[in-house]
């Protein structure tokens, strides 16, 4: 199926202590070149940036999930971790009012001071948003052209929603294993007809397994099993997705052109 990129994923999850290596090793050999591991505070970040140095096809990416956004203080640590060479974006970032694990206003500014830091370094953010778009582009776009390049992690919106999320600068959408969900069909309508070159592939393991593995850990591997799902629901095969995804991937991350050519 070509060469494919996991472009979300929380490698230094615990669910991955006993079998990491196996994990990336059956990655590699489903055609996945390179795992984009997203921390979620600080230690998290500072345990994917230590994965990183053990593991060369994964990724990493540093920053605070809405869910974590209220202790994340003045975020001091953060600045120092994105200088890093190794760190390919900023994320994972953003707004969650479904769980509100954090107070509204709290996620509001951790999410609108990661944005202003991934472009202060030059570093596209990865965004987790859900039952938040209104806020979520209008904190976008309160930074006008200063917002940085950014990936909506975790799509599982309508093609309206699709659309608005494009029309909002340069961005992208992240399809992971909601669609190969039963009950998906608005979300595989958005990917029917979403254009192809602002999609990118996910699993957000070890999350949102897809069918037929559901009710099992995600791992990597499974992106291919995403790349299949795409493919059928656009009628066209496997190795085109696979092919223009990793293309928009490296568009989206550019410093993982080093890693892809490793
Ligand atoms: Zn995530």
């Amino acid at each position: 199926m070509g060469i494919l990129i996991d472009t979300h994923a929380h490698l230094d999850a615990t669910e991955f202590d006993s079998d990491r290596e196996e994990v990336l090793a059956r990655a590699q050999a489903a055609g996945v070149r390179v795992v984009v591991s997203c921390g979620q505070d600080e230690s998290s970040s500072r345990a994917t940036l230590a994965l990183a140095a053990r593991f060369a096809g994964l990724a990493p990416a540093v920053g605070v999930h809405p869910h974590c956004a209220k202790d994340a203080g003045d975020l001091a640590w953060l600045p120092e971790l994105l200088r890093d060479a190794r760190v390919i974006a900023a994320g994972e970032m953003g707004l969650d009012y479904h769980y509100d694990f954090a107070p509204r206003e709290t996620q509001r500014e951790v999410f609108a001071a990661q944005l202003r830091l991934a472009a202060a370094h030059g570093l596209p953010a990865i965004v987790h948003c859900r039952e938040a778009l209104d806020d979520a582009l209008a904190i976008a776009a309160a930074l006008g052209s200063q917002a940085p390049r950014a990936v909506f992690h975790c799509f599982t919106g309508s093609i309206a929603e699709g659309e608005r999320i494009l029309a909002a600068g340069d961005t992208y959408l992240g399809i992971g294993g909601a669609v190969t969900f039963a009950k998906a069909d608005t979300l595989r309508e958005a990917v029917r007809r979403l254009p192809l070159e602002r999609l990118v592939l996910e699993t957000d393991c070890p999350f949102m397994t897809p069918a037929p593995h559901r009710g099992k850990r995600n791992e990597p591997a499974y992106v291919a099993r995403v790349c299949q799902a795409v493919a059928e629901v656009r009628g066209v095969s496997p190795d085109e997705i696979a092919a223009v995804t990793t293309a928009n991937a490296l568009a989206l991350f550019p410093k993982l052109n080093a890693f892809s050519k490793a």
